[in-house]
């Protein structure tokens, strides 16, 4: 092992999938030194994709990860709070940590509109049980943003009953993410689940029982829950010697190593770069957290890491499992795989002929088809790939 000693302290902070898959995999490695877990959360490690889909449903209680920490002798410092970071040393709330080896897995924080305080957000266990209580049938819920969380939500709380109104500034759902080929027929699904989707919807302020828009229209509402995307939960590093990017996420190198010497990043506040797109990425995934942080514990343990992998994501909306794997530009061809109009379809981007992406609406095979074709950087038949009775795969040219 050529990086760490058995004696090094190694620190993970934040306790979310990454941080819980780095310590995993660094016991994995064989490595047996001590290790500490410091989350602000008074939770052991759990899974956040359930909290917006089986916990809100009251399917789940609880989604603490399958893991016996004692057995795996990590010191998990929960409902502890990270302040601040000098080399060797981690302030907290609770006082300071010294380290020899610190992750940074801070995860992100979601974004803030004014009036916070009267509206819900969704991103913590605690989050979802309180707005599960809260959703009541007969409720009018107000979405504020059509993105995946939203749809996710929308879709929770029409199954338990509740009026629901969903508030998007731009002119379709999911903006900025896909083109309007593909959300038109999403913004159908809004429709068919009894879900009032007003778009070009600009939120000015939020107070207690209603929302201001910005044209003075005022929405009325028993429930308030803001998912206009998050950012990396970050400020507590200011001034430490981590250099953060122009969004705030930590910018590691490619082996996920910090500016600041000791120190790597996982998950959800870091941004490396990517030889695989030719530019800095920042992804927001469950795949992605769990990955990195593997992928950490490989470099701590010593191996030559270069963190490239093709992104992944999941979300399940209007009964409908929506996943897209790898990454597309605008000027990437679109091919269709089936019709919108169809239960199952997919569409697959092409740059020359290659696969740089794939969509799939309930078609998970093609999607594990197109996650090997991308990653093998496969040319394909257009006619073939496009013809949705043809497994993708027989498409390679
Ligand atoms: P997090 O899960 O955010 O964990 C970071 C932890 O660090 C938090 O517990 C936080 O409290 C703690 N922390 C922060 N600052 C400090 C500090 N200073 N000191 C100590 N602790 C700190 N992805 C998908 O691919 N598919 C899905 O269907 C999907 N659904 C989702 C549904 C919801 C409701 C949410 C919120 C996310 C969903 N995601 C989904 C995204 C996925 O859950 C995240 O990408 C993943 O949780 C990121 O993991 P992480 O460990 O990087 O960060």
């Amino acid at each position: 092992m050529a990086e760490l000693k058995s004696t090094d302290r190694v620190v993970v902070v934040g306790a979310g999938v990454a941080a819980a898959q780095c310590a995993v995999a660094l016991r994995e490695g064989g490595w047996h030194g001590p290790l500490s877990l410091v989350g602000a959360e008074p939770h052991h490690p759990y899974d956040r994709p359930p909290l917006s889909k089986d916990v809100l449903l009251a399917k789940a209680d609880r989604t603490a990860l399958d893991l016996d920490w004692e057995a795996l002798d990590v010191q998990l410092l929960t409902g502890r709070r990270a302040t601040s970071l000098a080399a060797g040393r981690l302030g907290t709330d609770a006082g300071e940590l010294p380290y020899d080896r610190l992750v940074l897995a801070t995860g992100a924080i979601p974004i803030r509109l004014p009036g916070a305080a009267a509206a819900r957000v969704l991103r913590t266990i605690d989050d979802s049980l309180a707005l599960r209580a809260a959703l009541r049938p007969g409720a009018h819920l107000v979405l504020v943003g059509a993105g995946w969380i939203g749809a996710e939500t929308a879709t929770a709380a029409r199954r338990l009953g509740c009026r629901v109104t969903v508030l998007e500034a731009a002119g379709a759902p999911l903006p900025g993410a896909l083109p309007a080929e593909l959300t038109e027929p999403m913004r159908q699904w809004y429709a068919q689940a009894g879900v009032e989707l007003r778009l070009g919807a600009r939120v000015d302020r939020i107070e207690p029982g209603a929302v201001h828009l910005a044209d003075g229209e005022l929405v009325v509402a028993d429930e308030v829950v803001v998912g206009v995307g998050a950012r990396p939960d970050t400020a507590w590093l200011a001034g430490s010697g981590v250099e953060l990017d122009a969004g705030g996420a930590v910018s590691a190198d490619a082996s996920l190593r910090t500016t600041l010497p000791g120190v790597w990043a996982a998950g959800d506040c870091v941004s490396y770069p990517s030889a695989r797109y030719g530019e800095r990425v920042w992804v927001q995934h469950w795949d992605h957290a769990l990955h990195s942080g593997r992928a950490v514990a490989a470099a701590l343990l010593g191996g030559e890491v270069a963190y490239d992998p093709v992104p992944y994501f999941w979300s399940e909306q209007f009964g409908r499992m929506v996943q897209y794997v790898g990454r597309h530009s605008a000027g990437d061809r679109l091919l269709w795989r089936g019709s919108p109009e169809d239960a199952q379809w997919s569409v697959l981007w092409l740059r020359e002929e290659r696969p740089v992406a794939v969509l799939t609406v309930d078609r998970p095979r093609d999607l594990a088809q197109a996650r090997r074709l991308i990653d093998q950087g496969a040319v394909l038949d257009p006619v073939l790939a496009a013809d949705p009775a043809l497994p993708l795969k027989s498409a390679v040219r």
